[in-house]
């Protein structure tokens, strides 16, 4: 090498000392700096001037110079040192992790002079590393399924909340496709999945169904991020999955208990209405035998004629009654005695396994077209007052189908259905026993007057008590159910004052117009969704009872509420018509027929149609008349079948 080219070097190797990032110093076999560069000095604090000459251990912690004197003697044994890690102390006394490479100085004799060091400081890098530690343990420790996935789909990582969820160990998953944990149908949703991800968006929170190793299928909420790598290139996706089917078992038993409810209010509902024991039976059968998912079920009971024979009916849901015909009822089996003595449920996974039933029970002998029920829930109906009226049956033809749910679902039916037999047979006494009727109905319904006057107290601070939901919800329904027992019970409660004789009237001299007024600002309040249209001329002044006047007025709006409820549009008329008033209430509903405007201002009697799907005791117009009759007034109807009805009373005109 020439002096020139030796020159040269120099100048460039002094360059590279002077520019690089890395600090680079050098110190003698006495721990003498003798080079410091720019960057040692931004690294350690020390100027050049500052630290050359000065000791080396200068930037070495106390604890670390005996690692210092070790490395020297490997220095001076001519070794060098790769990317030692360490700690380094800098002029304001912090201490910082380095990462420092040490080279023995040799003289052109070779012989070691001192020794030169690279550092870098390594602390960006030590928390990138903790980070990494600290979301590895994340991963691994996280009860969620956490996946790497490439954009092929090939599975890259798997954790242990991987392996606990799908079965799969870390082995057997890593190198698969993806696809393994995909149920066929639901392939396509990986690549709607891959596209998002290849546009750089996330899938948050997609509920979806996946397969483990084992073949069951989990519900899951998946999330779903690209990876990008150092340039912001999407690479692959990481998959966070959560295991929701224990969520979405209690959301489906909801659902499912919200329903049974319904049917279960709807069943209690529709046979209170009822009053006819036939229409009761079937509702009940037909609906409980949908309500637990039953093949067939039956409510077989006893029932005495006039004559007192006894004999027993029953209803079918689900099966014609042709397919039990030939059979004895109750069936030749002392399976069911216990529920034909009022012993309690008898429930079967499977009949032809139990000894009792016997080897010429029906089941064996049914054609092979008829039902061949296996699984059997049966459930006495037992009166308020301990008499076994009959059963509820339901049978299944797969085994095992009946379980304690459904059991504790029947009994609640069998209780109400046994009250709305009692109440069916009440009734049709009370029809029948004319005698007694009255007294009957005097007593009765003042008995129930009490009870339903604190009912309704407890349930209005109850719905006040209870915040919005539910309960709440449940509370107001229960409050208007009681309003309409209250009506009944009411119009009961007249009815007995009347045919006693003990309706008292009060009458007062007063303008029916105010009191029109009032009755038509309550109706709007409560019924929002009609239209009342009223026409009142001038004074329209009575001498009446105006409660029962109101009474009156209140009832035939009502009646056009509750039969002519699609048709929302109600006209009072009140005009002076020489020396009467008249009042008329005209809705836009079906109607009456001829035959039935001669009948209902008696007592009891209600329109056939009517009966099945309206509360009510055809008492209301039978009331009002007697009211009316009792003002020297008149009560009566005009329709036309199919274009509503309206009714009219007059009443003699005051004059003083
Ligand atoms: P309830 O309403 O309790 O049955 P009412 O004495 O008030 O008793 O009515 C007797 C019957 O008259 C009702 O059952 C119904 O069939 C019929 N009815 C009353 N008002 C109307 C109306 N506006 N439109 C059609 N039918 C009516």
């Amino acid at each position: 090498m020439t002096r020139l080219q030796h020159s040269q070097e120099l100048l460039t190797l002094q360059s590279i000392f002077e520019g690089i990032d890395d600090a680079i110093f050098c110190h003698d076999l006495d721990m003498r700096i003798t080079h410091w560069n720019p960057a040692a000095e931004q690294l350690f604090g020390y100027s050049h001037e500052e630290i050359i000459d000065e000791s080396v251990y200068l930037l070495i912690p106390e604890n670390r110079q005996q690692e210092k004197s070790d490395i020297m003697r490997d220095i001076i044994a001519g070794k060098r040192i790769g990317q030692f890690k360490t700690i380094r102390r800098t002029m304001a006394g912090l201490e910082i992790p380095v990462s420092i490479t040490i080279s023995p100085i040799r003289d052109p004799e070779g012989q070691v002079i001192g020794s030169s060091q690279i550092a870098r400081s390594i602390i960006e890098e030590n928390a990138a590393e903790e980070k990494q530690a600290r979301l590895a343990a994340i991963v691994a420790s996280s009860d969620d399924a956490i996946v790497g996935k490439s954009l092929q789909g090939i599975i890259t990582s798997w954790n242990i909340g991987a392996e606990n969820m799908f079965g799969y160990t870390e082995q057997e998953a890593i190198g698969q496709h993806i696809s393994l944990l995909i149920p066929p149908d639901r392939l396509d949703e990986e690549d709607v999945i891959i596209e998002n991800i290849r546009a750089g968006k996330k899938v948050d929170h997609f509920q979806t169904i996946r397969r483990t190793k084992g073949g069951q299928q989990l519900h899951i909420s998946l999330t779903v991020s690209p990876i990008l790598n150092k340039t912001g290139e999407i690479i692959g996706a990481s998959k966070i999955a959560r295991n929701i089917t224990a969520q979405k078992e209690a959301e489906r038993s909801i659902a499912k208990s919200m329903e049974r409810m319904e049917i279960l209010n709807s069943i209690s509902k529709s046979i209170n209405e009822d009053l006819d024991l036939q229409h009761i039976l079937q509702k009940v059968t037909d609906a409980t035998t949908r309500l637990i998912g039953a093949d067939f079920g039956a409510f077989i009971y006893n029932q005495v004629d006039q004559a007192g024979e006894s004999s027993w009916l029953y209803t079918i849901s689900g099966a014609s009654k042709a397919t039990f015909e030939n059979f004895p009822i109750p069936r030749n089996t002392a399976v069911f005695q216990q529920t034909f003595s009022g012993e309690g449920v008898v429930r079967i996974d499977d009949i032809t396994k139990d000894p009792r039933y016997g080897k010429n029970s029906p089941y064996f002998g049914m054609p092979e077209e008829y039902l061949q029920v296996v699984s059997y829930l049966a459930v006495p109906v037992i009166t308020h007052s301990g008499v076994v009226i009959g059963g509820l049956f339901f049978g299944h033809q797969e085994a095992g189908i009946f379980k304690k749910e459904h059991e504790d679902l029947v009994v609640t039916v069998a209780s109400q259905a046994a009250v709305a037999i009692d109440n069916s047979r009440l009734f049709e006494e009370v029809k029948n026993l004319s005698d007694k009727k009255d007294e009957f109905i005097a007593l009765a319904s003042h008995e129930l007057k009490t009870p339903l006057t604190s009912m309704s107290g407890f349930l209005q601070v109850l719905q006040r008590a209870v915040p919005d939901g539910t309960a709440k919800i449940f509370a107001e329904k229960a409050l208007n159910q009681l309003a309409k027992l209250n009506e009944l019970v009411n119009d009961l409660f007249d009815i007995s004052k009347i045919q006693a004789g003990k309706l008292q009237l009060n009458f007062e001299p007063f303008d029916l117009s105010n009191l029109l007024n009032e009755v038509a600002d309550t109706f709007e309040q409560a019924h929002t969704a009609y239209h009342l249209k009223m026409s009142a001329d001038g004074e329209l002044l009575v001498s009446g009872d105006k409660m029962r006047l109101e009474q009156v007025l209140t009832n035939l709006l009502g009646n056009a509420v509750k039969y002519a409820p699609e048709a929302n549009e109600i006209t009072i008329t009140a005009i002076r018509i020489g020396s009467e008033i008249h009042i008329s209430v005209k809705d836009q509903g079906p109607g009456i027929s001829i035959e039935n405007q001669q009948q209902i201002f008696s007592q009891f009697y209600r329109v056939k149609e009517h009966e099945r799907n309206t509360s009510g005791l055809g008492l209301g117009l039978y009331i009002s008349k007697d009211i009316i009759d009792r003002h020297g007034g008149r009560i009566w109807v005009e329709s036309t079948q199919g274009h509503g009805a309206t009714f009219t009373f007059a009443l003699p005109a005051f004059t003083n």
